[in-house]
């Protein structure tokens, strides 16, 4: 489908189209739709843009991935199919590990996944700048989670200390936790059980947050220790939850109709 780029929805648009061609490719479960769908809900409500507030959450999160000894970036088909390139700019600045980690797991899914990293990215697989785990190598199991959903890799996010999941089901990242995890979600519902349950927890939209996560890793490499534990100490989730809570509240209060 073609959406003129003058189109006032242009870039929510664009996004549906991604999700719908990964849908069609396979890669996406059909209730990747409903998230997606639900996700869009809450970016209207916080105004499509990334606040202060997230920002903050942004940064804390940049400064615990530079401080983790083994960072795992774990992705589902929504995530792929709206921002395979930015998680892969993400893991080449880390140690380049991506997991694929699928709510509804099929075989076919996951090989899809595959495909499509390794249809774009096949140069990096090769020379090992980015690892793609979680598919031949999915034999561990995430305690007091169902067999499926809880099957993670050893050298992944079993033994991963920091775990980087946008768009997680409540419950695995309230298991991660449980496992002694750091989890840093994105997720736009600052009311999700993901959101109350993670370690940081950004609320913003997937494409918006990858690419400022990217740019304050790059930037905070610069830092020498003490400060990022600085900045890591310094933030407070459940405030942080509450600010966006009322940032929506406030905004929508505010609102003047002919604004709309
Ligand atoms: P809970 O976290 O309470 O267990 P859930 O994770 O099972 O709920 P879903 O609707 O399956 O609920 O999860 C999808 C989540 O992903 C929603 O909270 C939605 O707001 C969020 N989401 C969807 N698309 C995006 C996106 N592009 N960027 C950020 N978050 C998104
Ligand atoms: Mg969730």
């Amino acid at each position: 489908m073609q959406i003129p780029k003058t189109h006032p929805r242009y870039e929510s648009l664009m996004k549906r189209e991604k999700v719908i061609e990964a849908l069609d490719k396979g890669i996406l479960a059909k209730a990747g739709l409903i998230a997606h769908g639900r996700g869009e809900m809450f970016d209207y409500l916080i105004g499509e843009k990334t606040t202060p507030i997230a920002l903050e959450a942004i940064k804390a999160a940049a400064a615990m991935l530079i401080l983790a000894k083994n960072p795992v970036i774990s992705v589902n088909g929504n995530t792929v199919a709206l921002a395979i390139d930015e998680v892969v700019e993400l893991a080449k600045e880390l140690n380049g590990k991506i997991e694929v980690n699928l709510f509804y797991r099929t075989k076919e899914r996951e090989l899809a996944i595959k495909k499509a990293f390794e249809e774009k990215f096949k140069d990096d697989i090769e020379t090992g700048k980015i690892k793609i785990l979680g598919i031949d190598d999915a034999n561990k199991q995430i305690p007091n989670l169902d067999s499926l959903r809880g099957k993670v890799s050893e050298e992944g996010i079993f033994s991963a200390d920091v775990v980087l999941v946008p768009l997680e089901d409540g419950d695995r990242a309230e298991a991660l936790v449980n496992m002694g995890k750091k989890v840093i979600a994105i997720d736009l519902n600052p009311l999700s059980r993901t959101a109350r349950k993670s370690t940081i927890t950004i609320v913003d939209e997937l494409t918006r947050t990858l690419p400022l996560l990217i740019k304050y890793v790059r930037e905070f490499k610069n830092k020498d220790r003490e400060e990022l534990l600085k900045i890591v100490d310094g933030f407070d989730n459940k405030k942080n939850l509450k600010e966006m809570i009322e940032y929506i509240a406030e905004r929508l209060k505010n609102l003047s109709l002919d604004e709309l």
